[in-house]
């Protein structure tokens, strides 16, 4: 059988070498896998980390998504929808402070006003953040789930900036099974099908796509992790969010539990490498929810290869009622503070905050030639 310090120098990898690396618990193995992974990042797509601003918008959904903790009914939650105004307020915020993107996300909603009112948002976030310092304005990442191919070109236009647009859509699983029960969908056909059309009309529509799964779901195999990979390689998307699945009060599914937390931390941090190794030049976020399980999370997300950060600037008085799942951190945080300590602790990863610039991955660049 072949090392771990074998397996890292590869470039090409089998099966059963992804799920040789989503397994590693050996202190050793884990350290081996930690720096093949951050070397082979910085060697990539550069020692930069890149942020993203994220604004939770609107917490008001349509879904029923039996993970999470703002699924339409959980009657707990007090619903909450920024306006216009503080929307855009907190974009120039970003943009005076050198972010070079946000990410707008909310809840799923296909109603034509909600549809009309985020058109409405993203053209004046464009018209008010072109500057010197960012002549293309802001660069958008949304994270407003399945639309049709229509409306996501709406938005792309809106955006008025083709360079910088994203979108991140995770089909969170891709084992059909599961997927179903996450999404209370027995005997439903297609439910993952209709995911990856939605991630291929954002192709289509000219986004950079980002999609992304959870590691951890009661269920779930190595194997299915190792097929996530593959899915990601297939779809050939340009950035990747995932994190550990953590349970959420008002969550459907908070009775199956979930993984002991330093397992969970263990495995996240395996495949993201993993995902790192098989797919170089993407993007790759360190999400909160890292945070969340342990101290550090995302800085360790760094140190596995990760080069993306979403600092939370939604206004602190409604953020606590965006909870997907539970414990999520720095909700009483103003975004200043987030800002020097996210500076200072992506800097003790031996890695740099890129400072208004748009953050593309490199994986969009060599395929568009951009
Ligand atoms: S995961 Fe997203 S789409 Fe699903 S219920 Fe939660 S907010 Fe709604």
């Amino acid at each position: 059988m072949k090392t771990i310090a074998e397996i890292v120098k590869q470039t090409e990898f089998s099966n059963e070498d992804i799920i040789r690396l989503l397994s590693v618990t050996d202190p050793e193995e884990a350290a081996i896998l930690q720096k093949a992974a951050y070397d082979r990042a910085t060697q990539t797509v550069g020692n930069n980390v890149y942020y993203r601003g994220l604004i939770e918008f609107s917490n008001i959904c349509t879904l029923d998504c039996r993970y999470c903790g703002i699924r339409k009914s959980n009657h707990n939650v007090p619903r909450y929808e920024l306006d216009k105004n503080t929307i855009v307020e907190a974009a120039i915020w970003a943009a005076q402070n050198h972010y070079g993107s946000i990410c707008l996300q909310s809840g799923e909603r296909r109603d034509p006003k909600f549809i009309n009112f985020v058109t409405d948002v993203l053209r004046t976030i464009h018209e008010k953040t072109v500057s010197p310092e960012l002549p293309h304005g802001l660069g958008i990442t949304l994270s407003l789930g399945e639309q049709t191919l229509e409306v996501y070109q709406q938005w792309a236009q809106a955006s008025g900036n083709p360079i910088g647009l994203r979108y991140l859509l995770r089909f969170e699983t891709s084992n059909p099974k599961l997927f179903d029960h996450l999404h209370n969908a027995p005997g439903r056909e297609k439910g993952l099908e209709r995911r990856y059309q939605a991630l291929a009309d954002l192709r289509q529509a000219g986004y950079q796509v980002g999609s992304g799964v959870m590691i951890g779901i009661p269920g779930q195999t190595l194997e299915d992790l190792c097929q996530d990979i593959r899915t990601f390689q297939k779809l050939d998307l340009d950035m990747i969010g995932m994190g550990p699945y953590i349970t959420s009060d008002g969550a459907d599914m908070l009775g199956e539990g979930m993984m002991e937390e330093k397992a969970l931390m263990r495995l996240s941090l395996n495949m993201i490498a993993t995902t790192r190794l098989v797919i170089p030049d993407i993007n790759i976020a360190a999400a909160t929810a890292l945070h969340a399980l342990e101290e550090n999370g995302r800085e360790k997300g760094i140190l596995h290869g990760c080069n993306v950060i979403m600092p939370n600037i939604t206004p602190r008085l409604v953020r606590k009622n965006y909870q997907l799942y539970a414990n999520k951190p720095f909700i009483e945080q103003e975004p200043s503070d987030t800002n020097h300590y996210l500076q200072h602790s992506i800097q003790s990863t031996g890695r740099e905050v890129a400072l208004n610039v748009l953050g593309s991955s490199k994986h969009w660049k060599n395929r568009t030639g951009h």
